[in-house]
């Protein structure tokens, strides 16, 4: 049996800043602060890792209580945005779901740094959140390589059985998805429909590089060959 874990932003959708701006707010609201003193990258980290890093660069320490507050905040804030933002499914997405669910020999998991509620949020939103029966989440770990053990191990508990690392196929937007796969031993594709360059991804060796997942042959062909 295979195994493809997909991240989702900057991969199989783009939010239009509902995600980030959500984050932004539900932070200032819950550390008092009127606005950000510090820029960040959301991109390939977890939700966990930005708020404690968010926290750390305005001086705070991050409590659980905190982090409780964060996630009310923002997942009220995320479902408001979701409506209201241009996002959308990236190209070649919908029709590469279709054609992994019709398969009986791949099973379809989610490896993203979105709490739980927050991905199921998102990919509610644009109608493609059924594909999806586990997965590993940013809710407990900063650290994504954290993410993709617990996305293997949700993938071993749905499947019943141990699964080979190389039957396992990491798609993700960011350096750190392709590192985050080889955590696991597991292959990577990379896509640049992130805010990533061809270039910047390649340097992260991945195992297909890709502009985007709109070539469903490109991406069937290299994982059942
Ligand atoms: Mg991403």
């Amino acid at each position: 049996m295979k195994v493809c874990l997909f991240d989702i932003d900057g991969t199989l959708i783009t939010t239009g800043m509902a995600g980030k701006d959500a984050m932004i707010e539900a932070f200032l609201k819950v550390a008092q602060l009127t606005e950000l003193e510090h820029v960040f990258q959301v991109s390939g980290k977890t939700d966990r890792g930005i708020f404690a890093e968010l926290y750390e660069l305005h001086g705070k320490t991050l409590s659980e209580e905190a982090w409780h507050a964060f996630l009310d905040q923002y997942l009220g804030g995320l479902a408001t945005n979701l409506p209201q933002r241009q996002g959308l499914v990236l190209e070649g997405v919908a029709a590469l779901l279709a054609k992994l669910s019709q398969r009986d020999d791949v099973l379809l998991g989610l490896l993203t740094g979105n709490v739980e509620k927050g991905a199921a949020l998102k990919l509610g939103h644009y109608g493609i959140h059924e594909y999806f029966a586990f997965g590993g989440f940013g809710d407990h770990h900063p650290n994504r390589d954290d993410v993709a053990r617990a996305a293997l191990e949700a993938a071993e508990a749905f499947h019943g059985e141990k699964i080979s690392p190389e039957d396992i196929y990491v798609l993700g937007d960011t350096p750190n998805d392709v590192k985050c796969a080889r955590a696991i031993g597991a292959k990577a594709v990379a896509v640049a429909t992130g805010v990533f360059s061809i270039e910047e991804l390649e340097a992260a060796k991945p195992d297909l590089l890709l502009a985007n997942l709109a070539d469903t042959e490109a991406v069937t062909q290299f994982i059942f060959g």
